[in-house]
């Protein structure tokens, strides 16, 4: 079956007590046994849940994998993940990955003797130098947050298992409409599913698909030993999200491409990075590996007539109307943040700075509704910022 077709069936059949159409929210957190240890597939929901498995089902079809685990949210399914290595072993990750990826290496597993370098991974021959021996996992996140760079899923994945490494992508921006990492050699998917899988900015969650038995074994153990499950009401929710996932997505794709276009030629806009664009420097790779360039994109803004560029930017930002200033994306309304004082102020300010995240840089999540309204609202808080 299509993926249109899965996200609304996978998964999910008429509840067998009452005929219920859709899923029934299960809440018990214990399950009647017939004698000691006989029952129907359920003793206790941190082990499973009916509900969590109906989303487990549909989040793994849609990517296309065997195995789908949804976790409380995406750090935990990351965190998870991570706990899959052991002390001495390396990993190898993307230069410009979500800070709480970052956070998660750099705080948590560095301490636990688990290392990490960081790379631009446009670069394959850097990349490849960043192996060492010891290299059990690569990371990768694409597009890239916030600068939207694209990497090549194919030859990453493929350095990784020359090297005998597992290779996990991020596919939280791109959602399964638009990539499908594991198609394209990667052992594992991550996502965030408080971004665009759940899609109404109402659920903190996660994912991890993969159709490696083993792996996903191990991931069933941590997830249980460490406790990082979702509730049945989130899953509910996320499920519910998942139906609209495919016409959410190629509008969010629509309109991000209109505005794109728009900022690009506006003369306060110094420069949009977008996948979608002709002057994007992988804008061919990405449409070899992405089906759609995907909502989410960020520019850099000219300073103004007085002040500096960031007072500029919080000018702007303060003078919209339609797109709200919040961190977080993906969802059906449209966001807008500044990444340097939000979403990305915790990393040191000469990483930033490497990375390109200056004052000037707003991140925009386009969202479904009128591009129209969208664009105006764009230009009257330029104008009013000006
Ligand atoms: C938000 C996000 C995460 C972390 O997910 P949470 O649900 O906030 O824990 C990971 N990766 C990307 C790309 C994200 O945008």
């Amino acid at each position: 079956m299509h993926p249109e077709t899965l996200a609304i069936h996978a998964g999910q059949h008429p509840d067998p007590v009452h005929g219920a159409v859709m899923t029934p929210i299960v809440l018990s957190s214990t399950f009647a046994q017939e004698g000691p240890g006989e029952h129907r597939g359920f003793d206790y929901s941190r082990s499973g849940n009916p509900t969590r498995n109906a989303l487990e089902a549909c989040g793994a079809a849609l990517e296309g994998a065997t195995h789908g685990l949804a976790f409380s949210s995406g750090c935990a399914a990351t965190t998870t993940v991570l706990h899959l290595l052991r002390p001495g072993d390396h990993v190898v990750c993307g230069d410009d990955v979500y800070g709480g990826t970052f956070r998660i290496l750099d705080r948590v597993m560095k301490p636990l003797g688990v290392t990490a370098t960081f790379v631009d991974m446009r670069d394959l021959a850097r990349t490849a130098e960043a192996f060492r021996p010891e290299t059990k996992l690569v990371w990768l996140e694409t597009p890239s947050n916030p600068m939207l760079k694209v990497f090549d899923i194919v030859a990453v994945c493929a350095l990784a298992k020359a090297r005998g490494a597992m290779s996990v992508v991020d596919n939280t921006f791109a959602t399964p409409v638009i990539q499908r990492p594991l198609a394209l050699g990667a052992t594992a998917v991550v996502h965030s599913s408080t971004k665009y899988l759940n899609g109404h900015s109402d659920v903190v969650g996660g994912f991890v698909m993969t159709s490696d038995d083993d792996v996903a074994a191990r991931l069933r153990f941590l997830q249980n030993a460490m406790g990082a499950v979702p509730s049945p009401f989130d899953c509910f929710l996320v499920l519910r999200g998942l139906k609209t996932l495919h016409v959410r997505v190629e509008r969010h794709a629509k309109n991000a491409l209109t505005l794109a276009r728009w900022l690009e030629a506006h003369p306060d806009v110094a420069r949009v990075h977008y996948p979608g664009l002709a002057s994007h420097p992988q804008h061919d790779l990405a449409a070899t590996q992405m089906a759609l360039p995907g909502g989410m994109m960020s520019f850099v803004l000219r300073a103004g007539a007085t002040g500096t560029v960031a007072e500029r930017a919080r000018r702007f930002l303060k003078a919209l109307k339609v797109f709200t200033l919040a961190e977080s994306l993906g969802g059906v309304e449209s966001l807008i943040e500044l990444p340097a004082v939000m979403t990305h102020a915790s990393l040191p300010p000469e990483t930033r700075a490497a990375l390109g995240i200056d004052d000037g840089l707003v991140r925009l999540s386009a969202g479904i509704e009128s591009v129209d309204d969208l664009q105006h609202d764009l230009a009257q808080a330029l104008d009013a910022s000006r």
